[in-house]
């Protein structure tokens, strides 16, 4: 049996697809991931501007009036200055009114705020002389031109999208959605939404996998149910590796099982049955079909639920050209206990203020075991664990 890291060790060693780049809208780029560095095009902010309402000054002026003795010297408020519109020159010894994010006028240095002053019939007197360069957000202070902002591989949040724009960029050049194909085997799988004959189940499968790897920004080809009929899968997954840049199949890994995706996946590639000490999960296939990787997954709902987030993702996430980091993993207070296991176990728990609890059934077969639970517990091979102990948490949402 391959521990854990050695499963995923091995399955880094596959070749990956080197996918091509695209330019898209930034608007349509939520998640993408980036094929180039991203270098910064301007300074931000362009020009130095001020952070408050109030008024500016130089802060050498208000200094040298106040060791002549005249520090409570009004200063004329010599013009005013909303944000987006150009300063003029600022008249020695007065000051400028201006809100947040008006630039600073040329001879000005320091900002008071508003609340520090009183302003009357055009005279402006300052209560708290602040420092000089307060309130001034100086030109370059968020980014410096020519600054790396982003790299290669970074997956685009929210916030990367915000800055690209800060840089006036609208279009970005990402790589082009992994394409993965999806076979669901099984003589005895229905599709929802049809009736259910005896011995039949529905194909849970097919929607856990879709969900998951359409969560990562992939393009699914779902190829749906393979039949037991060999001429059929051998034309779907040659199909399948002409379109894709990966195949994924659940179903029929089992060592010794009559099956003939893993018969035919080895006439047109290669198949490697491998058994990983984890649980729920043990068979996995690791292979090629006409070049292209295939993984094969259990059958077992649960098994392709964890196998897919646990052992396919960071190979998937490298296949889309992504540095994915380590997977992020928390402290969590075990609210049970549970004998230790011959393989790593990936316990369905849910998250509460007191610590984790575990779902009441772990079987690979109980599907609401993953929907009613938080996330996973990692229990390592051979270590029981107590109620109060500090276990290794991964929360679902930090696998999407
Ligand atoms: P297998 O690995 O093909 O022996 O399947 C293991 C178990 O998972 C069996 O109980 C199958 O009926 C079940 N199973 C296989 N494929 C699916 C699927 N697509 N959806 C739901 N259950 C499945
Ligand atoms: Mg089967």
């Amino acid at each position: 049996m391959l521990t854990v890291s050695e499963a995923l060790a091995r399955l880094m060693a596959v070749p990956r697809p080197a996918l091509p780049g695209e330019e898209i809208a930034l608007v349509a780029a939520l998640g993408r991931v980036l094929a180039e560095d991203q270098q910064a095009v301007l300074d931000v902010p362009s020009a130095a501007n001020s952070a408050m309402d109030g008024y500016a000054f130089c802060h050498a002026d208000v200094v040298s009036a106040s060791q002549a003795g005249n520090g409570s010297k009004p200063l004329l408020i010599s013009q005013r200055i909303a944000a987006g519109h150009s300063p003029q020159p600022l008249q020695a010894g007065t000051a400028a009114r201006l809100f947040t994010g008006a630039e600073i006028p040329p001879g000005a240095d320091t900002v008071v705020m508003q609340e520090d002053c009183d302003a009357d019939s055009g005279q402006l007197r300052i209560r708290e002389l602040p420092q000089r360069g307060s309130n001034v957000r100086p030109r370059g202070q968020d980014v410096s031109l020519g600054q790396y902002l982003l790299h290669t591989g970074q997956r685009l949040r929210a916030q990367d999208l915000g800055l690209l724009a800060s840089q006036g960029l609208d279009r970005v050049r990402v790589f082009r959605r992994l394409k993965v194909a999806l076979l669901s085997t099984g003589d005895e799988l229905v599709e929802p939404g049809k009736p259910l004959g005896p011995g039949q189940i529905y194909n849970s499968n097919r929607y856990t996998m879709m969900g998951l790897l359409q969560g990562w920004g992939f393009e699914v080809l779902d190829l749906g149910i393979a039949p037991d009929q060999p001429e059929r899968i051998r034309s779907l997954l040659s199909e399948a590796a002409q379109l894709a840049d990966v195949i994924i199949s659940s179903g029929g890994v089992s060592v010794g099982e009559e099956d003939h995706v893993k018969a035919i996946v080895e006439q047109l590639g290669t198949l490697d049955l491998w058994r990983i000490a984890i649980k729920p999960g043990k068979p996995f296939a690791s292979g090629t079909v006409a070049g292209k990787p295939f993984l094969g997954l259990p059958g077992n709902p649960v098994s392709v639920f964890v196998t897919l987030l646990i052992i396919a993702r960071p190979f998937l996430l490298a296949s889309q050209g992504m540095n994915a980091g380590p997977m992020v993993v928390s402290k969590e207070r075990a609210l049970f206990e549970k004998a230790g296991n011959s393989r790593e176990d990936y316990l369905r728990v849910r998250l509460t203020a007191d610590g984790v609890e575990l779902f009441s059934s772990q079987s690979s077969g109980v599907l609401t075991s993953a929907s009613m639970s938080d996330g996973l517990v990692r229990q390592p091979m051979g270590q029981q664990i107590a109620v109060g102990d500090s276990v290794d948490f991964i929360a679902y949402s930090v696998l999407t």
